[in-house]
């Protein structure tokens, strides 16, 4: 009983190693469909519906705008309703 549970361990710890050697984390990100990745909750983000001095969603490389400059858009990575006023702590300049 003792050798079989050894022997299932063994085989387990084995097959983890080998997974471990041929899937690289990243790559199995970079695998995963745009549409299946979930976005960051706003507290997570740190989101408020206040700039941060010069910094707003509406400069921000991930903001996506409503029908107006100054309606509510989306975030490629914060979901939810986004105010173009609005920032979290993944703000990224707009180039
Ligand atoms: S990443 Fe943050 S700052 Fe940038 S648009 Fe999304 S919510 Fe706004």
């Amino acid at each position: 009983m003792s050798n079989d549970l050894n022997f299932s361990r063994r085989s387990l710890v084995k097959r983890i190693a080998l997974l471990a050697g041929t899937a690289s984390i990243p790559g199995l990100i970079a695998s995963v469909p745009a549409h299946a990745k979930a976005k960051v909750s706003q507290a997570n983000a740190k989101y408020q519906s206040t700039p941060n001095g010069d910094k707003k969603c509406s400069n921000c490389l991930q903001f996506v705008p409503g029908k107006s400059a100054n309606e509510n858009g989306t975030c490629k990575i914060v979901e939810g309703t986004i105010s173009p006023n609005g920032y979290c702590v993944l703000w990224v300049a707009k180039q």
